[in-house]
């Protein structure tokens, strides 16, 4: 799977790292949220305190943990790195909270996925740095206060709309991240490829950053995986007629869809007459998770206008049947 939100081996965990930009300045476009961010770390640091905290949104693989790590590197603190599902009790999130130095930061992945009674200890966290947790059960149970260092939380997140009201207003910056564009998936693949060593030419390079679904992760992915391909059925330079073989064999077509994407746009099309058709009967449909159709499959295919979603649920457009040479429904598009 090329577009799982996780890496999905300790080697490909490995190479991300490896290939993770450490500054701001090398990291790629994003320039809404860079440049504010390079404004309000600099004032930080200049008053010696901690950067207000951060909410970073969008699909996986678009840099959310990348960009945590800068912001740590460019204040010049820690980084503790846990995620929603992890911290199941409030001693989780305490333990963390108290082991914290000023102004260092917490990275919390999947933060809509916070159990209620930890997001219940972090709102004085955040607010005040206070914490306010009971010790103890039954009749011996007490509740003690806990002063905290002033610390900077970063959450991320796949979907802001999943987060409670209570929780977003605690973030003085929010922030979308969007899908890349060619050119700028061709800068990094093309760093990339130095960092590994890669011979690639101009075109290679652009002919992966168009098949990647806008996705630093996936080109990521991609280059090591052609490189693989042109060092077999090739002399080890990526072309662009190496490259277009490569994705052909990896399934990947011609705009970068993959089989997952075909396969949910073919079920709206082919099983459900273009939609409307409701986000779930599209899941069981394609046995996939619900979850999964909207925070990875979908955004891309409706950023790109193959997919539409409306009030009465999800809908291909005219553009999706001519991707697939398909005809029309007979009586057009509802
Ligand atoms: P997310 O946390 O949003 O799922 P990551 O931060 O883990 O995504 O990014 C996945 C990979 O993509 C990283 O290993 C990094 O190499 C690369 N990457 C992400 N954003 C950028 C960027 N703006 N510039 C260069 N490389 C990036």
């Amino acid at each position: 799977r090329l577009i799982t939100s996780a890496p999905v081996s300790p080697k490909e965990e490995e190479m991300e790292r490896a290939l993770r930009p450490k500054h701001l300045s090398e990291y790629v476009g994003q320039e809404k949220i860079r440049g504010q961010l390079q404004i309000f770390i600099e004032a930080a640091r200049r008053r010696r305190e901690a950067l207000d905290h951060v909410l970073l949104f969008g699909p996986p693989g678009l840099g959310k943990t990348t960009l945590a790590h800068i912001i740590a590197r460019e204040m010049g603190v820690s980084l503790r790195q846990t995620s929603g599902p992890v911290l199941e009790r409030p001693g989780d999130l305490a333990a963390l909270l108290t082991n914290l130095e000023p102004n260092d930061v917490l990275f919390i992945d999947e933060i809509h996925r916070l159990s209620p009674v930890v997001e219940e200890i972090l709102y004085p966290a955040l607010e005040d740095y206070q914490l306010d947790i009971m010790i103890g059960e039954g009749p011996a149970a007490r509740s003690v206060k806990l002063d905290l260092p002033p610390f900077t939380l970063v959450g991320a997140t796949t979907r802001a709309g999943m987060l409670t009201n209570p929780l977003r207003d605690r973030f003085g910056i929010i922030s979308r991240l969007e899908f890349y564009s060619v050119e700028e998936l061709t800068k990094i693949v093309t760093r990339s490829a130095a960092l590994l060593n890669a011979e690639i030419s101009a075109d290679g390079a652009i002919e992966i950053a168009r098949r990647s679904r806008g996705t630093p992760r996936i080109v990521n992915r991609l280059l090591r995986r052609v490189r693989d391909f042109a060092e077999v059925k090739a002399d080890g330079h990526i072309t662009r007629p190496v490259a277009d073989a490569a994705l052909v064999m990896l399934d990947v077509d011609i705009i970068g869809l993959d089989v997952m994407d075909r396969k949910l746009l073919l079920a709206v099309m082919e099983k459900f007459g273009g939609g409307p058709v409701g986000v779930d009967n599209l899941a069981a449909a394609i046995s996939e998770e619900r979850g999964t159709i909207e925070d990875v499959l979908e955004p891309y295919l409706i950023q790109q206008g193959y997919m539409k979603r409306t009030p009465r649920g999800r809908m291909a457009t005219t553009i999706a049947y001519q991707h697939f040479g398909m005809a029309l429904p007979k009586n057009g598009l509802s």
